[in-house]
């Protein structure tokens, strides 16, 4: 997998591959990464990338000729995909996600300011994502929020421990609730059935969590479960 995010900040984007589980993959080859700054690209003096809109308003409209000729320069694979992060686009989900990870190459359009001139969009023709019903200054944080989603589904990211079969969404359903040491803490004890050993219990005591949890806070997905199962 490649991921080419073209940013006007990408010392930002940059440390974020310097910690962790992320850092770890990149350096393993899970993924490679390239950055690329629009503000190369533009013919303006003064490097500028952003202008006041026509038809009068506020802030700032990042133009089309630094991010075209920037995205024309990314070599693309032939089975690669191009991602505008926009709070106008589809809403990103697991089922996304598992799309994406299928593509051997994510191009990644980060915003910022009023956001793009439309005919970036004309020219590109990206498939526009959004990270959820709010508006952020920038797309760095929403390319890397799809950057490390796809990441966890590729092979080699996550280690057996940080295994993400069992995570919310996987099956549908919300994740069963986690305990670790001590045994007790503050009173509140580790429900005895996760010391007993007996793995079938162990399996049933976290699937019926897994579903009270999930019709409790997320209805609409225990609903589509339900339905799925019979
Ligand atoms: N004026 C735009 C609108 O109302 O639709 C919002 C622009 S926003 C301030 C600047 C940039 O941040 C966007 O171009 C986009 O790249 C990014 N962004 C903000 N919120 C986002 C979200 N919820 N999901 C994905 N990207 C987002």
């Amino acid at each position: 997998m490649k991921f080419d995010i073209l940013t006007l900040f990408p010392e930002m984007v940059e440390q974020f591959f310097n910690f962790s589980i992320m850092k770890r993959a990149k350096e393993r080859g899970v993924f490679e990464l390239n950055l690329v700054n629009p503000r190369d690209f533009t013919l303006d003096k003064h490097k500028k990338v952003d202008d006041t809109p026509y038809g009068g308003g506020a802030g700032m409209v990042l133009m089309a000729q630094p991010y075209v000729d920037a995205y024309e320069s990314v070599e693309k694979f032939s089975n690669s995909v191009t991602v505008m992060l926009s709070p106008q686009g589809e809403p990103l989900t697991d089922n996304l996600v598992n799309e994406l990870a299928q593509y051997e190459q994510v191009v990644l359009l980060c915003g910022h300011y009023e956001g793009f001139d439309e005919r970036i969009r004309e020219i590109i023709s990206p498939r526009e994502i959004s990270i959820g019903d709010f508006v952020l200054t920038g797309g760095e944080l929403p390319a890397l929020c799809l950057v490390d989603a796809i990441s966890r589904k590729l092979e080699g990211t996550l280690g057996k421990i940080e295994s993400a079969e069992e995570d919310s969404f996987s099956n549908g359903l919300l994740e069963y609730p986690h305990y670790t040491k001590p045994r007790e803490y503050r009173g509140i004890r580790v429900p005895e059935v996760l010391l007993n050993g007996n793995h079938r219990e162990i399996n049933e005591f976290r699937l019926n969590e897994s579903l009270k949890r999930t019709q409790k806070r997320r209805p609409d997905l225990y609903e589509k479960y339900i339905k799925n199962s019979f």
